[in-house]
């Protein structure tokens, strides 16, 4: 189990920001921006490219929570990163979203 499988099943802590039965939402323990926050499906996917078909409806609804935690901290301009990989900077293999916002972001990202 990874790290946020463990946070989910509240064996570890966190700063829970958002919650459902599907999905959960909390502040990133290393923040790369003043808000940084994680969102992530509770159901262990290891990365976006294990998605199918199926999980349509999963992504949809982790896709509107990553908006319903955007609207809920009241933030304007944010940026939402997947990293999907180790080649990609992926270090944690749960599903998650990124919602960074609070500074200037730059594009291309590195
Ligand atoms: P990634 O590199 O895309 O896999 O992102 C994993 C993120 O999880 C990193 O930004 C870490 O800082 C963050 N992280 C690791 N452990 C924890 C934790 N216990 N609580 C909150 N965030 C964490």
């Amino acid at each position: 189990m990874t790290i946020f499988g463990k946070i989910i099943r509240g064996e570890l802590p966190a700063d829970i920001v958002h919650e459902t039965d599907e999905v959960l939402a909390f502040r990133d323990i290393n923040p790369a921006a003043p808000t940084h926050v994680l969102v992530i499906p509770k159901r262990e996917i290891p990365k976006l490219s294990d998605v199918q078909p199926e999980d349509a409806a999963l992504l949809g609804t982790w896709m509107l929570a990553v908006c319903d935690v955007a609207r809920k901290l009241d933030l304007s301009d944010y940026r939402v990163v997947i990293n999907c990989g180790a080649g990609a900077c992926q270090s944690v293999f749960h599903l998650h979203a990124h919602i960074l916002a609070g500074r200037e972001l730059s594009w291309p990202p590195g």
